[in-house]
């Protein structure tokens, strides 16, 4: 909405219009070069080989595949957080498998390794995690265990697309990862996602599938190959079409260049949130990162002692700053079936707010939400202790 400072925003510019138009004038729109350019600048932010990575149309689109990539099959169990993606939820409920939703620390609304091993079983065949606000949470003993139980690990790093564990990048810890560049996200290809997997013959594999289930990569490289007929079909899977192309991979192109600067805005704006409010009673923010975590600072929570949240969230909202909450739990959704009790998601879900969080905002901006949520915590609190 127009006038109101969002809670999370693109920054595209005239670098990502020059290299838009610069596609256009080559008159090749398609999956071509730049998105292979694109792959490898990922893979080498990331820290692996371009081999082990393949774009996609959308993260959505990677979770669903990378569950067809897991062997999720009809009855096996998958364990994913309450605080998920319903994409993520979906895209297991998709393949005939159950979701099965474990509980949140309600001050990181990220699981611990205890709490995922609480609900796995012998039908449990993988677990979907993700980085909750950007922060890498218990990944490494959550993979650690997933390993040894011979389950696979499937890290749904849509919002980590800058964090890291003692320098190694969330997406590289489970057997498959996927991310997004939508329009909401840090990395924008206005759509858009991209896969990992440990296993290069996976990444191979999910190319196939990505582009109807085709044998060959393109009529151009089979004829560079001086094949004949180079126009026929090998098909290895009855599969759709799932690839990005070149204009979106141009966009992703520049904004993994200007990723670092996006970082030093957010990081400046989170540590001045805390700042601020680090006097200001019933409220909390985002618990200290642990040591040799870094975070993308995708969100910015702030949570309540009393039960204040909707009413700080309408009074901000009429004072022109747009909050929301991420993500509403997924056991509490029908057509999941789950019967689950999980207190610590329930008690973060009643309390956690997201504040504005992105690159573009302005120092005006930042005093104007710090102004507004300390006068709203102020007046709220004094009310329901009255009441
Ligand atoms: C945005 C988001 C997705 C989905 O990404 P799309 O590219 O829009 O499909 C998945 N998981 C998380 C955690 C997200 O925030």
């Amino acid at each position: 909405m127009s006038g109101m400072i969002n809670i999370f925003q693109p920054a595209l510019g005239e670098r990502e219009l020059a290299a838009v138009r610069e596609v256009f004038e080559s008159n090749w729109i398609g999956r071509g070069h730049r998105t292979e350019s694109f792959e490898s600048d990922f893979a080498r932010h990331i820290g692996v080989d371009p081999a082990n990575v393949t774009s996609l149309n959308s993260c959505t689109e990677a979770t669903f595949l990378a569950m067809r990539l897991a062997g999720v099959r009809a009855g096996d169990e998958v364990v994913l957080p309450t605080v998920s993606f319903v994409g993520a939820a979906n895209a297991v409920a998709a393949r005939g498998a159950h979701p099965v939703f474990c509980d949140v620390d309600p001050r990181t609304l990220n699981p611990t390794v205890d709490m995922v091993r609480a609900v796995m079983t012998e039908r449990t065949r993988a677990v979907v995690v993700l980085h909750y606000g950007g922060v890498p949470g218990d990944i490494v003993r959550i993979a650690e265990m997933c390993r040894e139980r011979g389950v696979l690990l499937i890290e749904d790093a849509a919002i980590a697309v800058d964090s890291r564990v003692d320098g190694q990048a969330c997406g590289t810890f489970g057997d498959l990862a996927v991310w997004s560049f939508d329009h909401g996200k840090i990395v924008v290809t206005v759509d858009g996602g991209m896969l990992h997997a440990r296993d290069a013959e996976l990444v191979a594999e999910a190319r196939k599938r990505a582009y109807f289930g085709l044998e060959q990569t393109s009529g151009y490289d089979q004829a560079l190959r001086s094949r004949t007929r180079w126009w026929e079909f090998e098909i290895s899977s009855f599969s759709r079409r799932s690839v990005t192309n070149d204009v979106l991979a141009s966009v992703g192109r520049v904004q993994l260049e200007r990723l670092p600067e996006f970082m030093r805005r957010r990081r400046e704006v989170a540590r001045h949130y805390d700042q601020e409010f680090a006097d200001l009673g019933g409220m909390w923010t985002p618990p200290p990162l642990p040591a040799g975590q870094e975070t993308s600072h995708y969100m910015y929570w702030v949570q309540f002692e009393d039960d204040i949240r909707d009413d700080v969230a309408r009074e901000l909202y009429e004072r022109g700053i747009y909050t929301t909450f991420r993500y509403p739990l997924l056991h509490r959704v029908a057509a999941y079936g789950s019967r689950a009790v999980l207190p610590g998601a329930e008690r973060a879900a009643a309390r956690t707010l997201l504040l504005p969080m992105h690159q573009s905002l302005t120092d005006g901006d930042v005093e104007k939400v710090v102004t507004a949520t300390r006068d709203a915590v102020r007046t709220r609190r004094a009310a329901s202790r009255r009441s």
